[in-house]
């Protein structure tokens, strides 16, 4: 099927989640935020990405005011954080998330990462927003198969979407896999790899081929591999390139070639091993 901009794919309890959306950690709170996404809804961009993490919630939820666009239309993520994990503390740092967001609910809400012996009480808490309708939909991020396993073994309602590192280094196949198959979909963060594979041979002469960037080659591979994504960018010009990326298809041999650059290189933490 065609991709467009706008386009959406259906998490397993029917909300409809744009696949191509902005990430903005890293994004300073007021003006660099409140900018960044303005001019990104104005392109187009319908899926925002945030977190309690980033310090930037309130700009965020200003510029979605000040964008004018329905808000029923912006698709909103947000993700506790692990210091809040647990139960009641889960359940106020929703809280603390939706008021500095400044609205009335979230579409996503994420466990930010697996922390040991918390993200069960973590994942009941969500089930709780879930079932109270404060969130529309709920799911994880940088979840191993076995975090994913230990959800379904305890919990009716497993996570919508896994958000993780992915990029053509680390094209995490067998946990794509398995989310394939328990209808979890997988959102890519860092899809760029922040920039530091732009200048790999096998992406510039893609970028050649098809007179596109080696990002937007990338994130091409992305979605037709079926991810999401939430490239980040502050600059006007980037966010457009990044967002033009739906008047070309790779091959399948092109796919392949991307797909053949793996290395399981993580740039980011390592989820059953990591400390902040
Ligand atoms: P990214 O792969 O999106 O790379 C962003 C960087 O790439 C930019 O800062 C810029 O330097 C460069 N860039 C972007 N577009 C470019 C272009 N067209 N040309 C040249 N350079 C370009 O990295 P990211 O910010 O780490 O990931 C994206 C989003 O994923 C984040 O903003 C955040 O929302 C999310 N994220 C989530 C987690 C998590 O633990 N869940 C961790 C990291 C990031």
């Amino acid at each position: 099927m065609k991709k467009t901009l706008q386009g959406t794919t259906v998490l397993h309890n029917g909300v409809k989640m744009p696949y191509f959306g902005l990430g903005v950690y890293k994004v300073e709170n007021g003006d660099q935020v409140v900018n960044t996404v303005k001019t990104a809804l104005d392109l187009g961009y319908r899926l925002i990405d945030t977190a309690s993490l980033y310090e930037n919630e309130e700009g965020v939820g200003q510029a979605i005011k000040e964008s004018g666009i329905p808000r029923e239309e912006i698709f909103v993520t947000s993700k506790v954080w692990n210091d809040d994990q647990g139960y009641d503390s889960t359940l106020r740092a929703f809280e603390k998330s939706l008021k500095k967001l400044d609205l009335e609910y979230i579409d996503l809400y994420l466990i930010h990462w697996a922390v040991k012996e918390k993200y069960l009480d973590t994942w009941k808490a969500l089930v709780q927003l879930y079932k109270e309708g404060r969130v529309r939909a709920i799911g994880v991020s940088n979840f191993q198969i076995h975090h994913l396993q230990d959800i379904m073994d305890h919990f009716d309602e497993i996570p919508t979407v896994n958000q993780v590192e992915l990029h053509p280094l680390l094209s995490q196949e067998e946990l794509r896999s398995f989310c394939n198959q328990h209808q979890i979909k997988v959102e890519a963060w860092s899809p760029l790899a922040r920039g530091r594979i732009f200048d790999h041979p096998t992406l510039k002469s893609l970028g050649e081929k098809y007179g596109k960037s080696p990002a937007q080659i990338i994130l091409r591979w992305h979605l037709q591999n079926d991810v999401i994504v939430i490239p980040k960018s502050v600059h006007p010009e980037r966010l457009k390139e990044n967002a033009d990326i739906f008047d070309f298809e790779l091959t399948s041999e092109d796919m392949a070639a991307i797909n053949a650059l793996n290395e399981n290189k993580r740039f980011g933490k390592d989820p059953d091993n990591f400390q902040f």
